[in-house]
Formats: C-alpha cells, structure tokens, sequence
C-alpha cells in the first residue's frame, strides 16, 4: 500500500521532516495512515479540526538521566524515557521496557500504537510508553532496585494514579514493578493505582500476569472460529520464553493445541512430543536461566543456538511473542511453505511489513499486535478499575471479562475493516476501529 490522498502525502512528509531519526517511528505512522485513508475521505471534518496534526505528534516526550551505582561501587549513567503520547480517551497507559535496545525511537513508536491499542480494548485509557537503555540481565536484585528506585526518582513528578499509569514490558516483571512502586510510594506519601502489575499482595489483579498470553489465545481462537478452524489438535510455534510467550503456550495448551517450540535471544528450543512447560517456567521464572537448559532435562528435545531458525519449524499457527522485528519475510515465507495458515502476534510489531503483506497475499489468517495482545493493557485497566474501588475480583471474574474483550476487539476489527472496503485484513481494521474512537474525542474536545 502507499500513501495516495494529497493531504496524508503532505502530513507524513512533515512528519519526515520533525523526526528525522525516528526510523521504526516513521515506518509505523506511515503504516497506520496508510490504513485510515479511506477514514480520512469519509470524514474531511477531521481533517478541517486538525486532528491528523494532533494525532501523529506525541503529546510529552520526556527524556533523562538515571545514575546508579553497582555492587562493586561503580557509577553508572543510563537514559530514561517516557512519551506520553495521547490522552484523548484517558489517562496514559502503556509499559516500561528495560532493554540496551530502547531509544527514543523505540518508545515514541510503541507509545504511537499503544495510543491504538488502547483505544480498541473499548476501556478508558489513553496511550504512552517509557523505558530505558539499562539492561537488567546479570545484575543483582540490590543492583536492579538500586536501578530503578533512581528511575522512578525522575519519573514519579510525571505520572499518577489519574495522569499516566505505567506497567511492565520486556525486561520489566514483578520484581521491577515492586521495586518502583516502593519508590513512588516513599517520595510521594501515596498510596495509589499508579502503577500496574503490581504484586497481589498490594494491589494487583489476579490473571495480570497471565493476561497477554491467554488474551492473545481468546483474540487467535474467535479468529480461527470464523475461519471455521480451531486451535484444537493444531501445531503451534510460540517464539519467546518471557512473559507473553509462557501464558500464551499454557492457554493455547489448554484449547488443545500442541506448542512445539520456544525461544530465548540465544537460540531455540524443539519437542515434537510437545513443549513441557513446567520445566520452562522453572528455567526462566524461577531460575531467570537460559531456555538452552531444558534438554538438560529433555534430552530427547533439540536446541539450537539463533532465532530465526524457529520459523522454520512446520506448524498450523505462529505466535510471535518475543520482540519487535523477529518475525523477517523470509521466516514469513518459510511458515507459509510450511503449511503455516494464521500467524498472530504476542509481541509488539513482531512482522516486518514486508512480512506482513506476504502473508496476507497469501490468505494466511494475521492477528496483528495491537488487536492480538492488548489483553495485558485491557487487564491494567482492570487492575486499575480494582484499584479506585480499593477491591479485588476473583480470578474468574478477571478472565471472563478478559475474554469478552478480546473477543469484542476481534469483531470491532473484522467489521471496520469490512465498513472500509478491506474485509479480512485486520492490520488495517484494527487501525481503523482503534483510530476512530480516539479521532473522535479529539475532535469534541478541539485544538488541544
Ligand atoms: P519478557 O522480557 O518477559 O520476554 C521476552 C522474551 O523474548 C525473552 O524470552 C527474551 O529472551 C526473548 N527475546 C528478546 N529478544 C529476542 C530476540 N531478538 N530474539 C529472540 N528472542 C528474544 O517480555 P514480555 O514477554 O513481557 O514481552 C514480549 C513482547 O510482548 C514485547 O514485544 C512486548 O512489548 C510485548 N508485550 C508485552 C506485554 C506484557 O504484558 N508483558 C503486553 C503487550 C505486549 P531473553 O531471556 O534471552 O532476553
């Protein structure tokens, strides 16, 4: 697809112009606008109240400096970020990524989609992301709080429990979670729903931890249903050994697939009998070892050190849940030639585009991120639903309402993609249905 209305032509190459080194930024906004054209046609008011203008420039990107010292007393200087990108529908929502990868680029890119994905959980949340370059891979538990009670030093003056809640991401778990929590708590005196993913013990939601995963199952599953398939005796590749990866294989597990193979950023793992999870949750939950561990306990099970490699394992269904990028249009080529007929995304931008339209030009069923994975944001915003009530719902309660939501984003995104002339194609869809909701209060709430 390329751009073709006048105005979104001029719009992207001023983008172009202000975020010049903003590549993977760039790339997703011009995907995005790419999609809502014909949203655009349809609605020129839009266009007249300079929504378009408001909507590709972030609100707040804030940017700093985070010392820490380590266990051996060295001084060392990381660079935080947090873009709040917009708060039409609420307050800002999205994750903190603790990986040597993040730059501003990668957090101004996330915020952008995460505004989307956001709007499509139907849920009173607005879009933002943060992160830094610090790796917390190898360092102490003492060196890891030491890291983020600094971070928080900085960041608490910009967020709260009404103004931007920030939760987990790559590199961010429980551990971090409480860490930062403790600090806002002892700087601020409050004790609120500032962040998510937080402990049970203190005000987290019961299925948070499980909510990416499984709610990108529910998404695949009511996506499969209209295909009049099923994950039921299907073969599944899930790539990543984190967060996401670990509950989606236990849900898809538990709708009657077999996940066959899993990853870590070494190498990858293959058992054809069948993954056995409780020995990866050991390696990587317990033991935060490597998933080149498990034939230790499997020999029977192959490793293989690099990635890429797993997508040429044969399977029915892909579930992308390592990171941005991972999924290349070779490794989208090899699925395909392998009978591989739905690829849904766990992880953020996990496809490449070039990968994504391959597989769409091939009829190969695309769950995309934004649609696929918000069931852990749709969870923060129980958990912070849970959280002004000063209650907590049942783990029940929790996925049930978890499940009708990623079942109601699948519908939205099928039906606007078919209102806009593009039926089947959810990438465009779940732009679409998550861009008119946030155009629209934009637009009632004027130049702001
Ligand atoms: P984790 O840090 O828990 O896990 C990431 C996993 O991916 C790890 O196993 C990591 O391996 C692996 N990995 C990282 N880089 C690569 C690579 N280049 N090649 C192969 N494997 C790699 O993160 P999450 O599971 O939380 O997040 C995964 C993805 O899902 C991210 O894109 C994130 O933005 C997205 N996401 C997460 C949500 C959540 O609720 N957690 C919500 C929505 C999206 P290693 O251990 O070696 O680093």
């Amino acid at each position: 697809m390329a751009l073709k209305n006048a105005y979104l032509i001029d719009l992207m190459n001023r983008v172009e112009a202000r975020n010049p080194n903003d590549k993977q930024f760039l790339i997703t906004v011009r995907s995005v606008l790419e999609s809502i054209e014909p949203v655009v046609e349809k609605h020129p008011e839009y266009v007249k109240a300079g929504v378009l203008e408001l909507f590709v420039e972030q609100e707040r990107v804030i940017k700093f400096r985070v010392p820490w010292i380590d266990d051996a007393g060295n001084v060392h200087v990381n660079r935080g970020y947090r873009v709040q990108g917009n708060s039409a529908i609420g307050p800002y929502k999205g994750g903190l990524r603790l990986h040597p990868s993040v730059t501003e680029d990668t957090v101004k890119f996330l915020a952008f989609e995460q505004t989307l994905k956001n709007s499509l959980t139907g849920l009173p949340i607005g879009g933002g992301k943060g992160g830094s370059d610090f790796d917390p891979k190898g360092k102490s538990d003492f060196e890891v709080m030491r890291f983020c009670q600094s971070f928080m030093t900085e960041l608490y003056k910009y967020i709260g429990a009404d103004v931007d809640v920030p939760a987990g991401d790559i590199g961010v778990g429980a551990r971090e979670i409480g860490y930062l929590y403790g600090q806002y708590k002892r700087i601020t005196g409050l004790y609120e729903g500032v962040l998510t993913g937080k402990g049970l013990s203190y005000g987290g939601s019961l299925v948070r931890t499980q909510a990416t995963g499984y709610g990108l199952c529910y998404f695949t599953e009511e996506m499969l249903n209209a295909a009049g398939k099923s994950f039921k005796g299907q073969t599944v590749v899930v790539s990543g050994a984190g967060n996401v990866a670990i509950y989606a294989n236990e849900k898809a597990t538990q709708l009657g697939a077999k996940v066959v193979a899993m990853c870590d950023s070494n190498g990858y793992i293959y058992d054809k009998n069948g993954i056995d999870l409780a020995c990866v949750k050991q390696i990587k939950e317990v033991r935060r070892g490597r998933i080149k561990e498990y034939i230790d306990v499997h020999p029977e099970a192959e490793y293989h050190e690099g990635c890429s490699g797993i997508w040429t394992i044969p399977c029915d269904i892909a579930l992308p849940c390592a990171t941005q990028n991972e999924l290349s249009l070779e490794s989208c080529k090899a699925l395909v030639a392998n009978g591989c007929y739905c690829v849904s995304e766990g992880a953020n931008m996990p496809t490449v585009i070039e990968g994504i339209e391959y597989l769409q030009s091939k009829g190969v069923l695309f769950g995309p991120a934004k649609a696929a994975n918000a069931g852990g944001v749709a969870t923060s915003a129980l958990e912070m639903s849970q959280n002004s009530e000063r209650l907590s719902w049942t783990a029940e309660e929790v996925d049930a309402k978890l499940k009708g939501i990623m079942v109601n984003i699948y519908h939205n995104v099928e039906s606007a993609a078919k209102e806009y002339g593009m039926e089947g194609n959810f990438e465009a869809g779940a732009n679409i249905a998550g861009f008119l909701k946030v155009a629209n209060a934009m637009y009632a709430q004027g130049v702001v």
